[in-house]
């Protein structure tokens, strides 16, 4: 075949994939809905009945897709979905999952966290971005194919990504879902910006506990007794304080970090997408990029004091805080969790004893993006979107991620999606813009065609 005739091949099949993608949209907005309306809310003391309910869904609109489904038992089921392709073809994992973050401040939402509404393009809802844009993704590539796609689909969607559980340690607990895999695909993340097609190649990992400060058996008036008496939450305060530099860095030693090497995060959309208020400064040092994807980030996140409104004019015995901290790419859990309960047990004022209780931390990943079927994918989204991709990193963990990328180092990981900066994933009035998920459809589509066509040569 002649050049020439190979591409009119090509832009007649891409056009073709376009359109059918298009026509499926209707049916994707329908998917998205559906699972969207259950809460399924993974996390302790929630109901995992609509947990149960949002798998039993997910695994049924697989099976309309032409897929053949099991649930896989656990904590919560993971469902499990195959479509075969033509013989020999390679196999392609569609990773996401289907568990959601509570809704949080329920005042804060514009619309009903758990009742999806479409607004100027985008459909509204907790979980119609993270991750069920994903999911419907994937059930969109069964459904496109008509249930012949050009490679062999392994569909996994898990229900235990945001609270964590026993599904991260799949790539170690059961290997033989993934040995056979040529490409695995990681529809949870998204773009740097709308119509820009993006790969995340760097996840920063996560550690944290919680540290406890005793100081006196119970609460003590302050007149009676203030003075020589250590306040606990003023001890925990000033061990706090410790934990970054006058600049806002964070200056737990051991946490590794350097300069990011890919694009750069602009300053001003960083502020406007954080929500920094006008007047306050951005702490810590080095390009924005830097600090969001390798450098350490420290942040307490929960205090346990007594409120204002209730305070009694006593010295508090206890104070206790919940640190999490951010660590670069390389940079491992176990040794950084360590790095920070030194810093908290030799930071601590007056030589006062204090408790750190380590959560389970995660590995930051890099992921490289030099493999042929990374090449399949930046065609594929070339064609889906008309420009070439980039490159981000992201602050978040995935330890999925990391474990698979420690366990099958030869895998061709692509960690990708439709969630934008505007999509408020975690936060009130979460959204997923419907044309990007469209975009991002069609190029999921499109690489599984180039892939196949590429073993062919
Ligand atoms: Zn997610």
């Amino acid at each position: 075949m002649t050049r020439h005739g190979a591409l009119t091949t090509v832009n007649h099949m891409t056009t073709d994939l376009a359109d059918r993608v298009a026509d499926l949209m209707p049916q994707v907005l329908a998917d998205l809905t559906t699972l969207v309306e259950l809460p399924s809310i993974n996390f302790p003391d929630h109901d995992l009945t609509p947990v149960q309910q949002c798998a039993q869904a997910a695994a049924d609109l697989l099976a309309d897709a032409g897929a053949s489904v099991e649930l896989i038992p656990g904590p919560v089921p993971t469902v499990r979905a195959e479509v075969p392709g033509p013989p020999g073809a390679p196999v392609v994992l569609l990773y996401s999952h289907y568990d959601v973050q509570p809704a949080g401040d329920t005042t804060q939402w514009e619309s009903e966290a758990f009742v999806p509404e479409v607004r100027d393009g985008r459909l509204y809802g907790r979980g119609a971005a993270d991750d069920k844009s994903g999911v419907v993704s994937h059930i969109a590539c069964a459904r496109v194919f008509a249930g012949k796609p050009p490679v062999t689909l392994r569909i996994l969607l898990e229900g235990e990504e945001e609270y964590g559980g026993e599904f991260e340690e799949w790539p170690r607990t059961r290997p033989q879902e993934f040995s056979d895999v040529s490409a695995a695909v990681i529809n949870d993340l998204g773009p740097v910006e709308l119509g820009q097609p993006t790969f995340t190649t760097a996840l920063r990992g996560i550690i944290g506990g919680t540290v406890t400060v005793r100081t006196l058996a119970e609460p003590r008036h302050s007149g009676v007794y203030g003075g020589p008496a250590p306040d606990a939450l003023m001890v925990l305060i000033r061990l706090l304080d410790t934990l970054t530099d006058e600049t806002g860095a964070c200056a737990v030693a051991g946490l590794g970090g350097g300069d990011w090497q890919g694009a750069d995060y602009p300053e001003e959309t960083y502020r406007e997408l954080a929500g920094v208020l006008p007047g306050v400064p951005l702490v810590g040092s080095g390009s924005v990029a830097s600090r969001l994807y390798a450098r350490p980030s420290v942040n307490v996140t929960g205090l346990d004091a007594p409120a204002v409104a209730d305070a009694p004019n006593a010295i508090l015995p206890t104070a206790r805080a919940k640190i999490s901290v951010r660590i670069p790419p390389g940079v491992d859990a176990t040794e950084a969790t360590e790095a920070l309960a030194r810093h908290l047990h030799d930071h601590v004022p007056y030589g006062i004893a204090v408790e750190f209780t380590p959560e389970a931390g995660s590995n930051g990943t890099l992921i490289g993006t030099g493999g042929p079927a990374c090449r399949a994918y930046a065609a594929a989204m070339r064609s889906a979107y008309g420009t070439d991709p980039v490159e981000q990193g992201v602050g978040g963990a995935v330890p999925f991620v990391a474990n698979l990328v420690e366990e099958f180092p030869d895998l061709e990981v692509i960690a990708t999606g439709a969630q934008d900066p505007l999509a408020r994933i975690h936060a009130p009035n979460e959204s997923i813009d419907l044309a990007e998920l469209q975009r991002s459809i069609l190029a999921q589509a499109q690489f599984l065609e180039n892939l196949a066509a590429a073993c062919g040569d």
